[in-house]
């Protein structure tokens, strides 16, 4: 049945009028428990637990430094293709939008593999639109032999593929596996996928689990924040990990909180999630679960992400391009959203050494 039934068991579930009658010393008691349960996590993720921020914030550094020492891994995202089918309205890439369109061949990738690899980056995160017939699983595979000459470690961010393909992946040597939900809410789901093969809500809500039955060693999961309501989905991302985590013993579950970026031709912020509630929920991940792993994006703001980085970051993307080609051409396509953190891989080391942070390059590597 999957994580689908744990949903359902919450359809009644009045989350507001929950939050309203929780007590102050139910929060405080919550977060200072060893062992929490999802009833903690909820109270922890409560409007009313805001108040509590810098005993959750020492909380939390102490359990990352615990699970993870004082490491950050770098990684870069390459986008081998913005030709998308799917009608995604909060993305750049929907195919509605008439932008600027690019689908890199094998020598393009090549190109584009070797440029970030001169910055010392092993991990690469390769990303892609949906597109029948062009982006085919062949294509993948095929990109996927050309980025393994040049990096330790390989994850995807691409359309949901079958339990047997993503094994098949694997022994290409790809490791991880990241894939948002979007939206939790089923409604709302199907109203911001208007068409295409990502209409199909409860496909995409089982994705994760078909990567973790492949033994996949990483998977990233999350909520796009700016569409549904932003407790609700808080709630679900962080229960959808803790069931993979409990389930799936050998793949490493890490949770990322993506914000909705300005890009062209999608809709605006629907449900703002601001900083300090961001730092909340991401304590309340770290606090349920000490040894998940959290995801900082680019999509945030330079001063944001060093100042939330000691909170719990175990992964850190930098020095990233959101466009087709944008690693090594002037003639680059439309970006799929706007980065925040501009930084240069250089820059972004720099700064993390700054915080006395060790910087993980290669964790470990994948021999195929
Ligand atoms: S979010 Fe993904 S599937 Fe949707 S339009 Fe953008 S690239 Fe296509």
């Amino acid at each position: 049945m999957g994580f689908i039934k744990v949903i359902e068991d919450y359809e009644d579930f009045d989350f507001y009028n929950y939050f309203d009658g929780l007590r102050e010393e139910d929060i405080l008691f919550s977060i200072k428990k060893t062992k929490k349960t999802v009833k903690d996590f909820l109270n922890m993720l409560s409007p009313k637990a805001i108040k509590y921020l810098e005993i959750m914030a020492q909380e939390g550094k102490k359990l990352t430094e615990k699970h993870f020492g004082n490491t950050v891994m770098l990684y870069m995202p390459l986008y081998i293709s913005n030709y998308c089918t799917n009608e995604c309205v909060y993305c750049g890439f929907n195919k509605k939008n008439h932008i600027k369109r690019k689908h890199l061949n094998f020598d393009e990738i090549e190109l584009e593999a070797r440029e970030i690899a001169k910055t010392g980056v092993k991990h690469i995160l390769l990303l892609t639109g949906e597109a029948e017939g062009l982006v085919d699983f062949d294509y993948v595979k095929k990109s996927i032999i050309i980025l393994k000459k040049y990096f330790a470690s390989i994850s995807i961010e691409i359309y949901p593929l079958k339990t047997e393909e993503y094994a098949e992946l694997l022994d290409l040597g790809v490791s991880g596996l990241t894939i948002y939900q979007e939206t939790y809410d089923k409604e709302l789901y199907e109203k911001v996928h208007l068409s295409g093969k990502k209409r199909d809500y409860l496909w995409r809500l089982n994705t994760p689990e078909r990567g973790a039955q492949a033994r996949l060693n990483s998977i990233t999961i999350g909520a796009l924040f700016g569409l549904g309501d932003i407790y609700r989905e808080a709630f679900f991302s962080g229960l959808h990990a803790h069931y993979l985590q409990n389930k799936y013993l050998e793949s490493d579950i890490s949770l990322s909180l993506p914000r909705m970026n300005k890009a062209e031709g999608a809709i605006e912020t629907v449900n703002h999630l601001d900083d300090k509630t961001f730092v909340q929920f991401l304590l309340a991940f770290r606090l349920f679960m000490p040894k998940i792993g959290l995801n900082l994006s680019t999509r945030e703001k330079q001063e944001f992400r060093d100042k939330v980085l000691p909170l719990g970051i175990t992964k850190f993307s930098a020095g990233s391009k959101t466009g087709v080609g944008a690693y090594t051409s002037e003639d680059k396509s439309t970006d799929q959203f706007e980065i925040s953190d501009k930084r240069s891989v250089e820059e972004i080391v720099k700064a993390l050494k700054s915080y006395g942070k060790d910087i993980i390059f290669k964790d470990w590597e994948l021999i195929v």
